[in-house]
């Protein structure tokens, strides 16, 4: 694997003293892999925004570069200006600006704003101060009008500001590459970053996959079934499929991989074992 590619871990924040010490172990294991940067998670409507800032603020301070996640949420545009200004005085100079979704029983609450429009606020606050990263829906984001509606909006969250994107997980390599062409046509030229989900536990994979809209083609849904409750033998096959597919990711020009560790080092490292022939 070439030194130029892009390599980012993604965390989502413990809700508990063990998990968090297990998330500084995992951190200490992942950082042999050089990342650029780690990335951490916001729970939609703010719901995680102090765990968020400790895991960003503590990856900072040990000198490590850290990019929150962050939505307005169900939150008015005083309270995102702090939170934005306190990662700003922390030192942090990357967020992951989403429009995220609302926890059931606050849809009545608040109106979702748009991830192109985050973007923009941060803009006009902040000027080029961050690096500002977003989303991008290789298979197309479920709420999405059309195919080309979807593709047109991540355009509107470049022409706002944005830096990069970094898509969905897919285990289907053509959809990124169809995508990186239908964005190209549409005047999107900043890099598209694919998103890598490891395969550590199939139910879980198949209801989120689910929800999200990510798809899990018909013959690998019946080859993940069939190892049943033999998660070992599950995990070494998803090891294998995802390293190929990252392999045929970086091999027709993807410019990095972001992965969605589930904070745990394995398979996360195995994978990138494999891609450098370890
Ligand atoms: P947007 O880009 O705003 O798009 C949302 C939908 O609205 C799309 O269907 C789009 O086509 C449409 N749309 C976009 N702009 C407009 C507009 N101006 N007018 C009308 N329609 C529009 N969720 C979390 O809760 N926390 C996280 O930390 C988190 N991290 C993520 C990280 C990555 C890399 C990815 C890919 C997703 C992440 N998500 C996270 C999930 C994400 O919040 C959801 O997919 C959410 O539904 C959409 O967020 P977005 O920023 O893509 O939205």
């Amino acid at each position: 694997m070439s030194d130029d590619v892009r390599i980012s871990f993604e965390f989502f924040p413990p809700k508990t003293a063990e998990g968090k010490a297990k998330l500084h172990k995992v951190r200490e294991e992942l950082q042999g892999f050089d990342p650029d940067f780690y990335s951490v998670t916001y729970g939609a409507g703010g719901t995680t925004r102090d765990t968020t800032k400790g895991v960003v603020k503590t990856l900072i301070e040990q000198g490590i570069s850290a990019a929150p996640h962050l939505s307005f949420g169900g939150d008015d545009e005083a309270a995102v200006l702090s939170l934005l200004s306190e990662y700003k005085d922390a030192g942090v100079d990357r967020i992951v600006a989403l429009r995220g979704d609302l926890p059931s029983g606050m849809g009545g609450h608040s109106q979702l704003v748009y991830a192109n429009q985050l973007v923009s606020f941060i803009r006009k606050n902040f000027g080029d101060h961050f690096h500002l990263e977003v989303a991008a829906y290789p298979e197309i984001h479920p709420e999405a009008k059309s195919y080309s509606a979807d593709i047109n909006y991540l355009k509107g969250k470049f022409d706002a500001g944005a830096n990069s994107a970094i898509t969905q997980y897919f285990f289907n390599p053509d959809a990124y590459f169809h995508f990186l062409e239908q964005c190209h046509d549409a005047g999107i030229d900043a890099p598209i970053y694919p998103g890598i989900m490891p395969i550590i536990n199939y139910r879980n994979l198949a209801r989120f996959s689910d929800s999200c809209g990510a798809e899990i083609p018909r013959w690998l849904r019946k080859r993940l079934e069939s190892f049943g409750d033999d998660n070992e033998s599950l995990q070494a096959f998803g090891v294998d499929l995802v390293t190929e597919l990252c392999d045929t990711l970086l091999e027709n020009g993807a410019p990095g991989l972001h992965f969605y560790t589930m904070n745990q080092t394995n398979p996360t490292a195995q994978i990138l074992k494999n891609l450098s022939g370890e």
